[in-house]
């Protein structure tokens, strides 16, 4: 890894939501943004990298994914959410620690191919997960999914043991306490993985009214909804990342701006299972920290990120019958500074001191062009998708390049990742 880099002719956009973009030069020293200028400035940097044509951009964080889920998206297509979770959960109590890993490789390939810088993953084999985002490099929470009405899930003294191990290796990858739900959890495990949380001062991270009917079981089994149960057994606050948030009623909102509590919005699953739009608008209006997540893949079904800020800005508008709501720099800021605030890691923007988590992106093909300060955001949000991706950056470690992971270790990555999903595929049709 070159100790110093510096990247020029870039279209910057250093703070998304914070100023006009530049061109200009980004220096990176010893994995951290050292200097942002506007123009081009002599440089003894080890490496200079033109990137004439491109947006440099902080990295894009995805804050709600199942690493699980990667092998074998478009199967259990077409069914609501309850009726889909049922029947993914033989393939998911089959799941082998060895395969987890393969498909957390893939998982986080595709991430870092498609400007993916730090990924929040609930996973059901949880060292294999950690074990293979520390291999691969990409900035990683593994949350585990922890249910204890589900046997094949981790359970929280699991949890634990990787906390510890976690705070003992202290790098790009940490550790969130995960909790499936509050359908899935029992309110004891839930009230205990949240005191878990406070004792190693991490985050925790659920699913939360996610449709119209989790919302009415759990009121009438407790009188609550799900957020206010949730702040009843002291799950919510700063270190909170609730996924979906479809279903909240006013009191709920309140509550999530009041707490702290983040949410992390992944229109894709919501409109695909049928789930319904989440108050996005209304609950940044109210201070709330909403950032973006694919979700699974079986839910989405691409983690394509350009994607995922494409669909949150256009359902809003459509649902709201308002072209003017979350314009582009809103949508940016969501899925970079928003989503470092819910994940607590020191990047989503280029400035000094920060982690360099950058990409840079084509913006001089037919579909994005022109190139322009004025317009950069918008094409960006609306025009490019992942495969205009041409580098990407985590820690100041150059992951991605021109399309392709950058070390050959995972040359054999796809061919890997396709026997698996076969070999997943064939158990299936054979129970
Ligand atoms: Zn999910």
């Amino acid at each position: 890894m070159s100790r110093s880099i510096v990247i020029r002719n870039a279209l910057i956009l250093a703070q998304p939501s914070a100023g006009q973009p530049v061109f200009g030069q980004v220096e990176i020293r010893y994995g951290r943004i050292a200097s942002v200028a506007a123009g081009e400035h002599a440089s003894d940097a080890e490496e200079i990298i033109d990137a004439a044509g491109c947006a440099l951009l902080p990295g894009l964080v995805n804050t709600h994914a199942h690493s699980h889920s990667s092998l074998t998206r478009g199967s259990a297509e077409g069914a609501a959410l309850d009726a889909w979770l049922a029947a993914i959960e033989s393939e998911q109590s089959q799941l082998t620690e060895e395969q987890e890993y393969i498909a957390a490789l893939a998982t986080y390939a595709e991430a870092l191919l498609s400007g993916t810088t730090a990924i929040l993953d609930m996973c059901l084999h949880p060292r294999a997960a950690y074990r293979a985002a520390r291999e691969i490099g990409i900035r990683a929470v593994i949350a585990p999914y922890v249910a204890d009405s589900k046997p094949f899930t981790p359970t929280l003294a699991e949890t634990t043991s990787l906390l510890d191990l976690a705070a003992a290796e202290d790098d790009r990858v940490r550790v969130f306490v995960g909790l499936h739900d509050l359908e899935s959890c029992s309110d004891a495990q839930i009230a205990e993985g949240a005191a878990l949380a406070r004792r190693f001062a991490t985050g925790l991270h659920l699913h939360c009214s996610e449709t119209e009917g989790q919302v009415a079981r759990t009121r009438s089994r407790t009188g609550v909804t799900p957020v206010a149960r949730l702040g009843a057994l002291r799950a919510l606050g700063k270190r909170t990342v609730l996924a979906h948030c479809v279903w909240v009623d006013d009191a709920d909102r309140r509550l999530l701006a009041e707490t702290g509590t983040h949410v992390a919005h992944c229109p894709h699953a919501n409109l695909k299972l049928g789930s319904g739009v989440a108050p996005v608008v209304d609950l940044r209006r109210r201070g709330v920290n909403v950032a973006l997540g694919t979700d699974g893949a079986k839910a989405n079904n691409r983690l394509d990120p350009f994607d995922v800020m494409k669909f949150a800005s256009l359902v809003q508008k459509g649902v709201l019958r308002d072209p003017a709501v979350l314009p582009p720099i809103e949508i940016l800021d969501m899925a970079t500074r928003c989503g470092a605030a819910a994940l607590d890691i020191p990047a989503g923007a280029l400035v000094p001191g920060l982690a360099a988590d950058l990409i840079l992106v084509r913006l001089d093909d037919f579909h994005t062009q022109p190139m322009l300060p004025d317009n950069a955001a918008a094409n960006l949000v609306h025009a490019a998708r992942g495969s205009d991706v041409v580098l990407t950056m985590v820690a100041g470690e150059i992951l991605t390049r021109s399309g392709r992971l950058v070390s050959e270790r995972w040359d054999s990555l796809a061919d890997d990742s396709r026997r698996v999903g076969l070999e997943l595929i064939a158990a299936q049709s054979l129970t």
